[in-house]
């Protein structure tokens, strides 16, 4: 938990586009090529319970308010926490702009964090199911994509637009935004007002992922699938 993510960054950042109104520019970077070709499989995948996207970015979600604690327990380091801060997920739907949001208040992420975490294959279960995918045949992609889990890509079986804002606790760290459709790339800004920790905007795809921008969908989702998760999680701004 202590250790940095690993940095196994082959991303390269090839421009630098342009700038926004404030006056900061949005950097372009190519996704690695191996996450590139799990997000192709993740995104044409009709694998029938697409709703384990939400298992995946709670459980990040809730790691990173363990990271967080942990740190708080058991380390000198300072970290810049707001002084009514609260350890929880807060889900929220909008069905008609077809939203879906996990906002967590947990450790967030360094610019770095979201080059090496969110641009690369660095956990090991997608290290593992793309190997499993070399050895298979493509008829069996959905079955690999539901013993392994791929983690924060999963967000693309469901959504062709993902909007990510972090700010990491760590003394002066700036917030961020973070934007990628899943294809061949994804953008970095650095965002004032951004608070601690970590939002996840996914704009659904039209069609069956328009339905977890349903509130009584989304909490069924939870229901069946985050007893595992200990700190309270909102939705729409009741505890559920
Ligand atoms: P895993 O959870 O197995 O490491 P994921 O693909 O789910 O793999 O997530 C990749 C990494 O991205 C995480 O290990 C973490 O470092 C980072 N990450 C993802 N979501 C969050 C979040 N909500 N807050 C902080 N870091 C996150
Ligand atoms: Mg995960």
């Amino acid at each position: 938990l202590t250790s940095h993510s690993p940095l196994c960054c082959s991303a390269r950042r090839y421009a630098t586009q342009e700038a926004h109104a404030s006056g900061q520019a949005t950097e372009k970077h190519e996704f690695q090529a191996e996450t590139r070709m799990l997000l192709d499989i993740v995104a044409k995948s009709l694998y029938s319970e697409q709703e384990v996207f939400l298992r995946e970015l709670i459980s990040n979600a809730s790691d990173a308010l363990e990271k967080l604690r942990y740190i708080q327990l058991t380390s000198e380091e300072k970290l810049s926490v707001e002084g009514d801060h609260n350890y929880e997920i807060r889900v929220n739907t909008d069905n008609k702009a077809r939203t879906l949001v996990i906002q967590d208040t947990g450790i967030g992420m360094t610019k770095q964090e979201l080059i090496d975490c969110l641009g690369t294959i660095a956990r090991s279960g997608s290290k593992e199911f793309m190997q499993r995918l070399a050895d298979a045949k493509s008829s069996s992609t959905d079955s690999i994509i539901g013993q392994f889990g791929v983690g924060f890509y999963s967000a693309f079986m469901v959504a062709d637009s993902v909007q990510v804002t972090t700010r990491s606790c760590r003394p002066g760290s700036p917030g961020y935004l973070w934007t990628s459709d899943g294809t061949g790339s994804y953008e970095i800004s650095e965002r004032d007002d951004v608070p601690t920790g970590t939002t996840i905007t996914l704009h659904l795809k039209a069609g069956d992922a328009a339905e977890f921008s349903n509130e009584d969908r989304v909490k069924a989702v939870i229901d069946k699938y985050s007893s595992f998760v200990t700190v309270p999680i909102m939705v729409n701004g009741t505890r559920v």
